[in-house]
């Protein structure tokens, strides 16, 4: 567990502690199970897409590392508001961010905010996965898909 000890930045450790967004919502209308059995991470990703697109609800439920849930706390409040293609977007960018491939600076897009505290997970491959499993699982329950995993 040496490898997140660096990992284990104030706002991860405060996001894994207190996962904001950690109910199943009553009134949620798409939902993805996801399961990253390298680290035993699995959760469930529910959301609430308005007829326009819109993501007017997100929220999670599981159980896993620090780093899964702080990562779904945070993707959780950032999608709310955005639109699918946005959301998708913002994922684009925190995978491109978490594998160091973005290069410094984002040209344009949405403001990855909050996510920069995930990119110190590049040096580490295993805890990638761990970062995008409540990604992988938004966007599948968005493609209207019932799982998703990172195998
Ligand atoms: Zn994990």
């Amino acid at each position: 567990m040496d490898d997140l000890r660096d990992l284990y930045q104030e706002v991860i450790l405060d996001h894994g502690r207190n996962p904001r967004n950690f109910r199943q919502p009553g009134d949620h209308n798409r939902h993805a199970e996801g399961d990253n059995p390298l680290c035993g991470d699995r959760l469930a990703v529910y959301l609430r897409i308005d007829d326009s697109g819109i993501v007017q609800d997100a929220a999670f439920e599981g159980h896993g590392c620090a780093i899964s849930m702080a990562s779904a706390s945070i993707m959780t409040e950032m999608v709310r508001g955005r639109s699918e293609d946005e959301a998708r977007a913002l994922f684009d960018q925190f995978h491109r961010l978490v594998t160091g491939t973005d290069g410094d600076q984002e040209e344009g897009g949405v403001d990855l905010d909050k996510l920069v505290v995930m990119s110190g997970v590049r040096e580490f491959p295993v805890r990638v996965k761990c970062a995008t499993l409540p990604w992988h699982a938004m966007t599948a329950a968005m493609a209207g898909r019932k799982t998703a995993t990172t195998e």
